[in-house]
């Protein structure tokens, strides 16, 4: 099948409540829908989730760049299998430097254009499936100071199977360690995850934060300082036994082998936004298994439409844990079809992505 038309169109995802991290409180996501048009009538749609302190991307700029310099790229393109799709997005690469969430944007609708032309949901085009649905980790905004509503929250998760429960740290982690205590008392089972977005400046200021944790059942630190200090990263390592997973610093394989040739990782955050979409996430997982660095699936808070894109992305490998949008965080979800049990949410098993535009 050939390429017809294709288009992107702004697409503002109202959030129900809004979403506060070391970086920015978010209100709303100035997203963009790519919508890929077959000559045989199927269409291909695809997220494309701009963060502009992740990726350096903004709404704006993103459609220009689709509009200008990849939409005449894509015409009359011959889509039949991944390694097409895969042609395109070096070609593409040529043209556009970074930009990857609007690359990752533009692999989902291919995908998804792919998957509808070959009656298979996107996962078994890059091969099977090991179970059916995945268990999110539950994020906390760094505001959470409440411990009874939260315990109580987490309590009911961890009855659901939810294993971790990840904090924004923000910059300074007292208001953590006293709500941590609190549930020390009661039973150190309770496994935490600290996600800092950058916030510790460097690694000494790291290392003091960390020395107040460490009595914590702790699963990982992420990304507790500035993405490009990798020096920084290694040395925190030397100083805890707590693993340091890299988030903004690991956007692709480049940066994982460089992060791994430093020693500067545990574990890494992999984002299809930041990588490029699932193609390159294969790469990087590839690389994780054969080095023994542990890997979790961020997301970007997304519509059904990127969730089930993440969806598809959990079966390309053993992930320690998953980072997905549930749907009420969401205000106006264009797309609908995902299932949702509990806590568990199910890989979509209709054709293509597996969700339907309302
Ligand atoms: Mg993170």
């Amino acid at each position: 099948m050939i390429i017809k038309s294709v288009n992107i169109t702004k697409n503002n995802i109202e959030l129900t409540k809004p979403f506060s991290y070391f970086l920015a409180t978010l209100k709303y996501l100035p997203y963009a829908m790519i919508k890929i048009n077959m000559d045989n009538g199927i269409m291909g749609y695809g997220e494309a989730s701009f963060g502009w302190d992740t990726t350096g991307e903004m709404q704006d700029g993103g459609m220009e760049i689709f509009n200008s310099i990849i939409k005449p790229i894509l015409k009359n393109k011959k889509i039949e299998s991944i390694s097409d799709i895969e042609n395109i997005l070096v070609e593409v690469n040529k043209y556009v430097y970074g930009n990857t969430a609007l690359k990752a944007g533009l692999e989902f609708a291919l995908l998804d254009a792919l998957g509808k032309f070959k009656n298979k949901p996107v996962y078994k085009l890059f091969g099977g499936i090991k179970n059916d649905y995945i268990i999110p980790q539950k994020v906390f905004s760094f505001e959470e100071n409440n411990f009874e509503k939260l315990k109580k929250e987490i309590d009911g998760l961890k009855k659901q199977g939810v294993s971790y429960f990840k904090f924004k740290a923000g910059g300074n982690v007292d208001h953590l360690v006293e709500i941590f205590n609190k549930f020390l008392k009661i039973d150190s089972d309770y496994s935490f995850i600290i996600d800092v977005n950058q916030g510790w400046e460097n690694s000494k200021k790291a290392v003091k934060m960390i020395r107040k944790l460490e009595k914590f059942n702790i699963a990982w630190i992420e990304q507790p300082i500035y993405h490009a200090d990798f020096e920084g990263l290694a040395e925190i390592r030397k100083q805890t036994k707590i693993p340091i997973m890299a988030d903004e610093s690991c956007h692709n394989i480049l940066d994982l082998e460089n992060l791994y040739l430093r020693k500067s990782i545990d574990m890494i955050n992999i984002k299809l936004a930041k990588c490029g979409g699932m193609i390159e996430a294969k790469k990087m997982i590839d690389f994780c298994d054969k080095h023994g660095i542990g890997y979790m699936l961020g997301d970007m808070l997304q519509s059904s439409l990127g969730t089930a894109a993440n969806l598809h992305a959990a079966t390309l490998g053993n992930f320690i844990s998953y980072d997905l949008t549930v749907p009420n965080k969401i205000k106006n979800d264009l797309f609908s079809g995902l299932i949702f049990d509990g806590s568990r949410v199910y890989i979509p098993k209709s054709y293509g992505l597996g969700v339907t535009k309302k």
